[in-house]
């Protein structure tokens, strides 16, 4: 009787712990993109031009986060700074150090400021690793997207700090950043969501082959996410198959990382399951190693490890 009780426990137990454990491997995984905000706009106000209507879903904390990552064996996140914070970016400052553990950050600077690389090295003390760009920021058409003479200071700080530049772009904003990577090849550089290829809907393949040819550059990576928003648009995203194989095949696997870009993963019909079930479970072409670098260590290489701590290998 005692021993039937043992062994009910015990497989009440490792049924706990199967969705944690595939191929019984820890499922550590990394989100390189998740945006956070609070309904408390009383103590993080939004920036001029910004209201609460712009807040869809109206609340998106941490904790909240949590709930939809932690199931998915997700522990730990790069956040995004929320555009409609501005260049403010204390609400994702303050969740970083409430979670230092668990958070590292993309902030938001201003390009035109007086000093955006200073800015940079104070904010790399607190756990910022990389800055978001894009040519609305820049207040330049997007074939001089870059042209600002902030952006050298930026992108040589970059260089110099091992922060990355994350590029919320698209195909046509790719000519510009192959001119900058040429001119300062050190300087990380993260494209976010697959460059929006298929974002309205059609995937070219010029487009593809412009994102691919900038694996030439050695210190680009890329953001394979926002499944949401490319393509058909619906779960299980497995139209995006054959544009995910064209990033791995040019990129390698060590230079993609994957993103939910939460909490717009979890409207409507999406879920934060069926974006990580995509890499996980319904993309053949990927070996658990190349698994294993887009759900894991190419984030946690760039993101998580201290400068003198030896890289995952
Ligand atoms: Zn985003």
């Amino acid at each position: 009787m005692a021993f039937c009780l043992l062994a009910t426990l015990l497989a009440v137990e490792l049924a706990n712990r199967l969705p944690d454990a595939d191929n019984g491997k820890a499922t550590n995984y990394i989100d390189a993109h998740v945006h956070v905000w609070t309904p408390d706009t009383a103590r993080y106000p939004l920036a001029p031009g910004f209201n609460k209507d712009n807040m869809k879903p109206p609340s998106f904390t941490p904790e909240e986060l949590f709930k939809h990552c932690k199931p998915a064996g997700v522990g730990r996140i790069n956040l995004i700074q929320m555009s409609f914070y501005g260049f403010d970016n204390s609400y994702m400052l303050d969740m970083i150090a409430k979670y230092p553990d668990v958070f590292v950050g993309t902030a938001v600077i201003n390009p035109l400021g007086k000093d955006p690389a200073r800015e940079m090295d104070d904010l790399a003390k607190k756990g910022v690793r990389a800055f978001r760009i894009h040519p609305k920021l820049s207040e330049q058409p997007v074939e001089k997207w870059l042209r600002p003479e902030g952006y050298k200071a930026m992108f040589a700080a970059a260089a110099r700090n091992n922060q990355a530049m994350a590029c919320l772009i698209g195909p046509d904003a790719l000519p510009e950043l192959d001119r900058m990577c040429t001119a300062y090849p050190d300087t990380p550089v993260i494209i976010d969501h697959l460059c929006r290829i298929g974002a309205d809907g059609v995937i070219r393949d010029a487009d593809v082959d412009r994102l691919c040819a900038m694996a030439k550059h050695k210190n680009v990576m890329v953001k394979v996410g926002a499944f949401y928003a490319l393509g058909k648009k619906k779960p299980s995203y497995d139209d995006l198959a054959p544009l995910i194989k064209k990033m791995v095949a040019a990129f390698g696997a060590r230079r993609c990382m994957w993103e939910s870009d939460c909490p717009f993963q979890v409207q409507g019909d999406h879920t934060y399951q069926a974006s990580i079930d995509l890499v996980l479970r319904r993309l053949d072409f990927l070996s658990d190693d190349d698994k294993d670098w887009l759900l894991r260590k190419t984030a946690e290489n760039f993101f998580f490890v201290k400068k003198d701590a030896a890289p995952a290998k």
